[in-house]
């Protein structure tokens, strides 16, 4: 079809949708193929919903236009603010409305993110990169970001402390004994109160089933000079647990103290002694490793592939039993994909945020992060690896593990508040105060606004 026959085709359905009481082209609604495609899908690959258009807002003052236009419309559409589509099953999509890119191109002006530690928001809606966001009211739920869930990322520190450091001592360890293990990042998260050199900056985990998983994307802590063998540590037991630790320095560090307050710190670890590896690199580095590794599976067409991923709070009391049913397990010797584990502090996070923890001081963070393949290997398939997930959430319900999913993912309200228990009268009595139409982050799930018919159909 010709575009302008495509475009006054969108434009009329837009009008329809509406109501008529707006022109949508004074709303600069994107409606070419390019735009639609995009907000369609997003890192999960796993379900794809075609918006009726993209809104790329130049100002708030377009957000608040298309919202107020959505609620006041007769039939209502779902507005969803889409960042980089970074979740996975299709938390910013929709198909009966508009996506608004939050991210990238359509911002004229690059403005710096506006940052509140006091009223505990940072408001980066027109610089170029995504947020953790789960339902209204938006700013609400963009707040418990700060510093707890970029600092994997690092964006957060890159922010805070760009001057401030310069370089970092990464450090990898290995274990075979898991409650050496979880004692272990226990006792070095329970230092987080003391002075700067008696503490690491980053601890996480991974779980090693699969020996080709030793230098995994997430961890991207490559080292060609010693490459690891399982079977040569002699650890015994084919599940093995590395813990990664940072130590920061400035740019004029006295070396030889950086070393003693490493040593210090790893004198009181009992991780496997001929296991260890440490490298020096800048301390912006780091904080992209994330984005380096992106770029390595993208040459190898790795990337763009389905990623049923499954982000668990496991805790603390029951973690042990976890690694008895799912890592020692469910899982068998293949994961297709990075295993994070790493324990937190539940007085870390804010209970104001729509974020569910379980109710234990301290819990872990267990993301089973995988890829899945159509190479003809069965283990690699999405199928297999869904069926996996369902089995580790069968698991955890018949033990009566009480796991909390992060970024979680349900499909009946019934499910959602059985996640949210407590919390779910304040999220509803948010639901009905800032969105009682029910048009906004319809990817979600939570609440199923009513369209009358599929806006679609109507034209
Ligand atoms: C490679 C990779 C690594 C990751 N590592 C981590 C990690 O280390 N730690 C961690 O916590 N998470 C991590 N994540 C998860 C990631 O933080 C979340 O998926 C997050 O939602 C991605 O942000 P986004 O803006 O791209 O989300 P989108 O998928 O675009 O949107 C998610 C939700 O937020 C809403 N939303 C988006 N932008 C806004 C906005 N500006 N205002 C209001 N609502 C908005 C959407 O409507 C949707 O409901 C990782 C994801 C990937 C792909």
């Amino acid at each position: 079809m010709a575009p302008k026959l495509l475009l006054v085709l969108a434009i009329c359905r837009l009008i329809i949708i509406v109501g008529l009481t707006l022109n949508p082209t004074d709303l600069n609604l994107n409606t070419d193929q390019h735009h639609l495609e995009s907000a369609s899908t997003d890192f999960g690959k796993l379900t794809r919903s075609e918006p009726i258009a993209v809104l790329n807002p130049t100002s708030t003052a377009d957000i608040a236009k298309l919202v107020k236009l959505a609620y006041e419309s007769p039939r209502g559409f779902a507005v969803s603010a889409r960042g980089h589509g970074h979740s996975i099953n299709g938390q910013s999509q929709t198909a009966n409305g508009v996506v608004v890119q939050m991210s990238g191109p359509g911002t004229t002006t690059p403005v710096a993110p506006l940052v509140s530690e006091k009223l505990m928001y940072v408001d980066v809606w027109v610089v170029s990169f995504g947020l953790t966001c789960f339902e209204p009211p938006l700013v609400w739920a963009r707040t418990q970001i700060v510093d707890r869930l970029f600092i994997p990322f690092g964006w957060w520190d890159a922010v805070e402390r760009r001057d401030q450091w310069s370089g970092v001592r990464w450090i990898r360890v290995l274990y075979s004994n898991f409650s050496a293990f979880t004692h272990d990042q226990e006792y070095l998260i329970s230092l987080h109160d003391q002075p700067q050199s008696q503490k690491f900056d980053y601890i996480e985990g991974f779980v090693i089933v699969d020996e080709g998983l030793i230098n995994n994307w997430r961890s991207s802590f490559f080292s060609p000079n010693n490459p690891v063998k399982i079977t040569s540590l002699g650890a015994g037991g084919n599940v093995l647990y590395c813990l990664e630790i940072t130590k920061n320095y400035h740019q004029r560090a006295n070396v030889e103290a950086i070393d003693q307050e490493v040593e210090a710190l790893l004198s009181k670890l009992n991780y496997i002694p001929a296991s260890m590896f440490t490298t020096d690199l800048p301390y912006v580095d780091f904080l992209d490793r994330v984005h380096t590794a992106e770029l390595k599976l993208r040459s190898k067409g790795l990337w763009e592939v389905p990623h049923p991923w499954l982000n668990l709070f496991v805790p603390k009391s029951r973690i042990d039993d976890f690694d008895k049913g799912v890592f020692k397990g469910i899982l068998g010797n293949k994961t297709s994909g990075p295993i994070l584990i790493y324990p937190m502090n539940k007085n870390k996070w804010d209970e104001k945020s729509s974020v569910v923890t379980p109710n234990e001081d301290v819990f872990y963070l267990v993301a089973l992060l995988r890829s899945a393949l159509d190479n003809g290997e069965e283990t690699l398939t999405l199928k297999h690896l869904s069926d996996e997930n369902s089995k580790i959430l069968n698991f955890c319900k018949e033990s009566k593990i009480e796991v909390k999913q992060y970024l979680p993912h349900y499909t009946t309200q019934k499910e959602w508040m059985e996640h949210y228990g407590d919390k779910w009268p304040q999220i509803y009595r948010r639901k009905m105060e800032f969105d009682p139409r029910y048009i906004l982050a319809t990817g979600q799930r939570i609440f199923n606004p009513s369209f009358g018919s599929d806006p679609r159909s109507s034209w």
